[in-house]
């Protein structure tokens, strides 16, 4: 088939990824779309995967894109009459020690609060299913029922041919090798065969996209890695539609094929490969059989199934496959180029993935905004400093190596750490800092005391940093703490309709005087929360941006992209300028005043209110905010200046009994005071009136804004799910979020976060309470309220006012 000269849209890629995708595009969408391999389809890493897929996952969201997957795969073949060897065995995983067992237990209820089955079954009940298995050294297993196994070059054909069916044309043989940019919007695609003039581009090109992505200019940070499997002889005792196994103390998956065993796993020394990039004509390539490397999962694929030893090996499979820094794939417009999207690094569930990945990805490139709350794997998750190959290699193989480990709460990465460190980090770490890592910053989590370990030890109880993070909440209610947040994203917007933008933007009203806050939502156009932040009016024609650590590609994209055209506004990143240093605590004003000649009392700086400071010499640009719900001050620096104003205010609070104070106490202190935090809280899924942040609407001003519309509606219904918050008295229960919601006996949602308020004394969490017919407060107060934790279900109070200041009394002081 010829190229053709125009289309519009062109997918770069037919793995299972590009022709999900394609499929999609022209199935629902009735899309112009053209689909490019340079090789012929599935050659990359498709055509070799095991075809294992699994629905679970900790994110709501990309749990339902895998369950539509399963969806697709059983009915596809009904649409294209090419089968998808799609066969719902089950999953059973194993446990082989007590914190693995927690470990299922809380999955089985995050199964629960997602709408999918998981099963806790004995050893004995284990063994009935898989008799050859060795089971002496389980404590207990889980049974998924809905998972299974396809085979992913017919799944691949199958779409391919249902999107060729649909309209799309799909052909091999053609590769790409450059693109048309223009005023950094996409243009069109340079083929070997051709250029293809076209409004939107879809690069699928697994372990090639990074690549691939740099000839745009965009990052996609993926590394390969080699992945191996082995395909047996038929085994006695393994039984055609036997459940797939994972067995994660012992590394290794399994599933039968033609009464024999696939079976492979995840080594704790992954090997990348290639250094430099990706040969363009390695296709239907595996690498050399690595017996040596293999090793140690042949050894523990023979302990649990003993008869392997008699088995023949038929076949090695060692190939290649997209990993990425944080094991979840990477999906969404590159914030580099608009209209170039991105599905990719699949990390081994590409199978699993696609047919709802590739949904999702083509309406997001349709609709250019996300379908759903697809955070955990947007491509501006990632920042300029994830194009480093170094450091996306390093983390990328300490998440593979992590695959199987037990995912603790509040576990750290402990490669590419310290990419940027705030001017403080010693002084921090002089007075026991310990660190985690934010989208390559160095923060401050929590400060042990001189006879405390500086370390991290994750568990499904109290972290080893309880009583300490417990010192620094006591002293931020109290007294007086400092928190460093230089790394929060800073933005600016300037020009002449800079106001008029950035009002359309915003869904709370920022058009105020020069000297005023905003905190603010940003809106899709269903009304849901794309951005949660702040905004400052510097003059009439500038306005500075505070969000958070991690949203800052994300945050940046989105307010660039809503600036309504012709208009005169110049959006602009100046994190790295300033510093940041939270002064909280009701005697935060008193250490201020010790500092500085500026008079910031109530009275000449109130709440919301933006001024300019001298401390220490340096000039300081302070907020009246607080996310901790205490009063207090976010001082803004030079970055130069951070060190001598931070010295300064620790000797002006020394008599006041300041502490420094980390990252886990603001997450006590503003669960406690109920504040949202974007991405788990309040997500594009959620819009500000469910998530209780009406208040914060400009709806009744009658002015213009993004996503105005779709809340004049929500306003008129009922609305069908409330956030709130939850508490537990029982101190031997540990929350930590996706615990399922139960009123009067039946499940109304799950726990979006959650933790311990040291000053309530209770575990707190916030979710969504929903309900069909709507959720006001009579309904929520008429319920009586259950939370299932790790499978058991709690007593719980429901709350709709904070715990703790509920008129902001302190705040306000
Ligand atoms: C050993 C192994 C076992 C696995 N087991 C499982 C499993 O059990 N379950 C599961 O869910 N997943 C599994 N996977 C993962 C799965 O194989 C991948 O996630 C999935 O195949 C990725 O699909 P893709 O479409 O992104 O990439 P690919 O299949 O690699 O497709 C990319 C395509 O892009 C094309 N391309 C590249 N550059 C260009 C260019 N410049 N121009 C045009 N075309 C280009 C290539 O030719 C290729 O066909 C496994 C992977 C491996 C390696």
């Amino acid at each position: 088939m010829p190229v053709p000269d125009a289309a519009t849209v062109v997918v770069i890629g037919g793995g299972i990824i590009g022709c999900s995708t394609a499929y999609h595009l022209a199935r629902d969408h009735a899309a112009d779309v053209v689909l490019i391999d340079k090789g012929r389809f599935t050659g990359g890493s498709t055509w070799h995967a095991a075809g294992l897929v699994g629905q679970l996952r900790s994110s709501a969201s990309i749990t339902q894109l895998l369950r539509k997957s399963v969806d697709l795969y059983r009915r596809l073949e009904a649409e294209t009459g090419l089968a998808t060897g799609w066969r719902q065995t089950g999953c059973l995983r194993l446990a082989c020690n007590p914190e693995r067992w927690i470990e299922f237990r809380r999955q089985a209820t995050t199964a629960r609060s997602f709408g999918l089955e998981m099963h806790l079954l004995s050893p004995a009940e284990a063994k009935a299913l898989w008799p050859v298995l060795h089971t002496d050294d389980l404590v207990g297993a889980s049974l998924m029922p809905t998972d299974g196994q396809a085979s992913p070059t017919d799944v691949t054909q199958s779409l391919a041919k249902g999107a060729r069916q649909h309209g799309a044309k799909l052909i091999e043989g053609v590769s790409c090798i450059g693109f048309d940019i223009a005023d950094g919007r996409v243009r069109g695609v340079h083929t070997s065969q051709g250029s293809i003039l076209c409004e939107k581009i879809v690069l699928c090109a697994g372990i090639w996209s990074r690549q691939v992505g740099a000839l745009a200019g965009v990052s996609v940070p993926i590394q390969p890695v080699r992945h191996q499997y082995v395909i047996t002889d038929r085994i006695p005792g393994v039984w055609p539609g036997s459940a797939t196994i994972r067995d994660p103390d012992r590394r290794t998956y399994f599933k039968e094929e033609v009464g024999g065993l696939v079976f492979g796993g995840y080594e704790p020394d992954p090997i990348p490969w290639p250094a430099g990039d990706v040969p363009e004509d390695f296709e239907f390539q595996l690498f050399e059989d690595d017996w040596d490397h293999f090793e140690p999962h042949m050894t523990a694929a023979l302990a649990r199934i003993p008869v392997l030893a008699d088995a023949g090996i038929k076949q090695m499979i060692n190939g290649p496959e997209s990993f990425t820094p944080d094991g979840n794939f990477i999906l969404g417009e590159a914030p580099e180029v608009r209209n170039f999207f991105v599905g990719t690094g699949f990390n081994a569930f590409g199978i699993a993935a696609a047919g709802g990945a590739g949904s999702a990805l083509a309406e997001w490139v349709m609709r250019g905004e996300q379908p759903l709350d697809l955070w955990p794997v947007d491509i501006r998750r990632f920042a300029r400093l994830h194009a480093d190959r170094g450091w996306a290699r390093e983390r990328t193989l300490e998440a593979y190596a992590r695959h199987y480990s037990i995912a603790f709460p509040n576990e750290e990465y402990e490669r590419s750490r310290r990419t940027i460190v705030s001017p403080l980090y010693e002084r921090l770490q002089a007075r026991g800092a310990v660190f985690g890592a934010k989208l390559g910053w160095e923060r401050a989590n929590w400060y042990a005391a001189p006879d405390e370990e500086t370390r991290d030890h994750p568990s499904f109880g109290r972290g080893n940093w309880f009583a300490a993070v417990g010192r620094e909440h006591q002293a931020t209610r109290e007294r007086v703490a400092i928190f460093d947040q230089s790394s929060f994203a800073k933005f600016e917007l300037r020009g002449r309709d800079a106001a008029a933008a950035l009002s359309f933007i915003a869904a709370n009203d920022v058009d105020r005087p020069a000297g005023r806050l905003t905190y603010t939502q940003m809106l899709n156009s269903r009304g849901g929360i794309e951005c949660d932040l702040t905004v400052a009016r510097l003059a009439e024609d500038a306005f500075a941006i505070v969000t958070g650590t991690g949203f800052r590609t994300h945050d940046f994209a989105w307010i660039r992209q809503s600036i309504p055209a012709g208009l005169a506004a110049t959006l602009s990143d100046v994190t790295e300028e300033y510093g940041t240093l939270a002064l909280m605590g009701p005697r935060s004003r008193a250490v201020l005043a010790t500092v500085t000649k500026t008079d910031v009392g109530a009275a000449a700086f109130p709440f919301a209110a933006c001024r300019d400071l001298r401390i220490a010499g340096a000039a300081v640009r302070a907020y009246r905010i607080t996310y901790v719900g205490e009063l207090g001050f976010e001082l803004y620096v030079a970055m130069a200046d951070l060190g001598r104003v931070f010295d300064a205010l620790m000797d002006a609070g020394e008599p006041h009994g300041i502490v420094p104070a980390g990252y886990r106490a603001i997450e006590s202190l503003r669960l406690e005071k109920g504040y949202r935090a974007w991405g788990t809280d309040i997500t594009p899924n959620d819009n500000p009136y469910e998530a209780g942040l009406g208040w914060a609407v400009k709806l009744r001003s009658g002015r213009p804004f993004l996503g105005r519309e779709a809340l004049a509606e929500v306003v008129a219904r009922p609305l069908a799910k409330r956030l709130v918050t939850f508490t537990v008295a029982d101190p031997a229960i540990v929350l930590a979020g996706r615990e399922t919601i139960f009123r009067d006996g039946a499940p109304v949602g799950y726990l979006t976060s959650a933790g311990f308020g040291y000053t309530v004394g209770v575990n707190i969490g916030l979710g969504y309470v929903r309900n069909g017919d709507g959720v006001d407060d009579a309904f929520l107060r008429a319920g009586r309220y259950e939370l299932e934790v790790a499978t058991e279900r709690v007593p719980a109070s429901l709350h709709t006012a904070p715990l703790y200041d509920p008129t902001d009394a302190r705040i306000k002081a």
